[in-house]
């Protein structure tokens, strides 16, 4: 007969890090997400062989208070909703209350913080799921998140971690997405000591520019055309690429919903549709797009990563991309005397 049990919360922690932390840049990613929630202005990463060693954010937000500290790495504990309806409307990077839990089950983690008002912080230590007591500590107003020897007791995650430069490299992309989806925010990543991207905040477009050439490649902006259209209660806004920025590979592609960053089969199916007649084949379009909808016609609760969200009026969507983007690129089609689609 099997016997049933029910599993310790150690365990059902490290189970739910299976799913959302793959390697470091998917803790980057969670980190980042959290220090973006709370309202900070500037973010720094820093790691160390390639992440293995040491993950370390910083941010300046709203900070967390001692007596929240152990609820904060407490699964299913979160700040950011608390009904079904909050979920139909979330808003914020995260909401799951998974993300410290699952990192600080893997690891060797530290969460230092100041609340925005207070003139103390404060300090908790996890060992691999094991929580010490909260401790005073030095730390200007924001929080920091601090995670060493990821995967120390999961050799079998551990094994698959790839060279230091191929984890940096997720890193540093995984930045490179994020700095585009937050451009008020300043980010900084160095690596074993050493700055390697400073992406200051972009107040105007000029600058929001800058930091588009300098994910995209400096010859973007010449090869791109701003677009910001709205209807049906949805606005579109960003860069699309024209046809001599296309790329042999899809990676010059950025499509946030709402500020983050997605990839959906709808918006594929649009974008294709509207560069059909102007793109060689095989040649992939680059693009950085912002949709902006009401929240509630959008459920990002599909996947534990929240890479893929469902629109809750696909059709709508994909024709508002479709028509937006087609509109937008009706100058180059002109130009290859292509004659329009209707
Ligand atoms: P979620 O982001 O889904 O709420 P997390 O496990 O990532 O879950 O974080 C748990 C809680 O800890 C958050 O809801 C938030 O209240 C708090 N928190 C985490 N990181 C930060 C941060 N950098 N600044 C302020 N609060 C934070
Ligand atoms: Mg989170």
């Amino acid at each position: 007969m099997p016997v049933i049990r029910q599993l310790p919360p150690d365990l059902i922690n490290q189970i739910a890090a299976g799913e959302v932390i793959e390697r470091p840049s998917s803790v980057v990613k969670e980190l980042v997400e959290n220090s973006l929630d709370a309202g900070a202005t500037r973010i720094e990463v820093d790691i160390e062989q390639g992440g293995a060693r040491l993950i370390r954010v910083r941010d300046d937000g709203g900070g967390i208070g001692p007596d929240d500290l152990p609820l904060a790495v407490a699964s299913h504990a979160t700040s950011k909703i608390g009904s079904f309806d909050d979920l139909e409307h979330v808003a914020s990077m995260g909401f799951r209350g998974e993300a410290l839990a699952s990192v600080a089950s893997v690891a060797r983690f530290a969460l230092t913080s100041r609340l925005r008002d207070a003139d103390s912080a404060f300090r908790l230590e996890v060992d691999g799921g094991r929580m010490q007591p909260v401790r005073p500590a030095q730390h200007p107003a924001g929080t920091s998140v601090e995670v060493r020897d990821l995967f120390f007791n999961v050799p079998a995650r551990r094994k698959f971690l790839r060279a230091e430069r191929t984890e940096l490299a997720h890193i540093d992309d995984l930045l490179k997405s994020l700095s585009l989806a937050r451009r008020s925010v300043e980010f900084r990543l160095s690596h074993n000591g050493k700055p390697l991207r400073l992406f200051r905040a972009c107040p105007d477009q000029p600058s929001a520019l800058a930091r588009v050439a300098e994910v995209l490649g400096e010859g973007f902006p010449a090869q791109s055309l701003h677009i910001d259209h709205a209807a049906a209660g949805m606005q579109l806004s960003g860069w699309v690429g024209l046809p001599t920025a296309s790329r042999a590979q899809a990676d010059g592609q950025y499509f946030y919903v709402n500020g983050r960053l997605v990839r959906d089969r709808v918006v594929a199916h649009a974008v294709r549709q509207a560069y059909a007649d102007v793109l060689f084949h095989g040649r992939h379009p680059a693009f950085v797009l912002y949709l902006e909808l009401d929240p509630a016609g959008v459920d990002v609760n599909v996947h534990p990563a929240k890479h893929e969200v469902r629109f809750r009026e696909q059709r709508l969507v994909h024709d508002f991309l479709f028509r937006s983007l087609h509109e937008a690129l009706a100058q180059t089609r002109a130009g290859l005397a292509v004659p329009p689609v209707h």
